[in-house]
């Protein structure tokens, strides 16, 4: 049985005009193959290694490292991580210099039982959301670790949050994903923010979002 663990809750906060602090969740998936998602930006090499020694892992003992997208704040520390199988940084995997063709458009990628990585793209063309079914927080659910599909849990309600982060021309792509992902999972650990769990409010007002922007641009298409 998997478990899941935020190492670090990510965060966003605008500082002025031209400067944001900001960090990446950083999620470890602990079992049968230990999995690391998201490894912050390049300055917090040290709190990953300490992070891991309190729950007895050295960085040989990660098998898979994922990153969600391949934004400054979500690979900054993969080079921890080179015994790892395989490197799965958005749509492209790889182990030192060769590249593995796993067809994520198409497909979702299985890593291991109960750890499947699938296709999200939105906030970039190539991101990717890793799901779970294992234990968090003492239950047996099914996590999404969704990178910046969901920027953080107050970006629904608030949709602009999600939307002036990500590729302005993906944004129904993104609201597809994201119905997509509430569909699917019980806890979402987003991009930025703290663990959430989906409710069936959640899912109605991600699906609205949808149905609304399709309206919309059936409507400028003059359909
Ligand atoms: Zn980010």
């Amino acid at each position: 049985m998997y478990e899941v663990f935020v190492l670090f809750e990510g965060y966003s906060t605008q500082i002025d005009n031209v400067t944001m602090d900001a960090n990446c969740s950083c999620t470890l998936i602990k079992g049968p193959k230990n999995i690391i998602i998201d490894t912050m930006t390049a300055w917090d090499g040290q709190s990953i290694l300490d992070a891991l020694t309190k729950k007895g892992l050295q960085p040989k003992d990660i098998n898979y490292v994922v990153c969600s997208h391949s934004h400054a704040d979500h690979i900054g520390n993969n080079s921890l991580f080179l015994e790892a199988d395989e490197h799965i940084v958005g749509l492209t995997a790889h182990r030192n210099s060769l590249f593995y063709e796993r067809d994520m458009k198409k497909r979702d990628y299985k890593l291991c039982e109960g750890v499947t990585v699938i296709a999200t793209p939105g906030h970039t063309s190539e991101d990717v959301t890793v799901i779970v079914n294992g234990k968090f927080e003492e239950k047996e659910v099914t996590v999404a670790v969704t990178g910046d599909l969901f920027e953080k849990e107050e970006d629904i309600t608030d949709p602009s949050i999600w939307m002036e982060l990500g590729v302005s021309d993906l944004r129904k792509v993104q609201a597809s994903s994201r119905c997509k992902i509430a569909s699917l999972a019980d806890v979402i650990i987003p991009g930025h923010g703290p663990p959430f769990r989906v409710t069936e409010e959640i899912r109605n007002q991600l699906s609205e979002q949808l149905q609304c922007m399709n309206e919309e641009s059936n409507h400028e298409a003059g359909l």
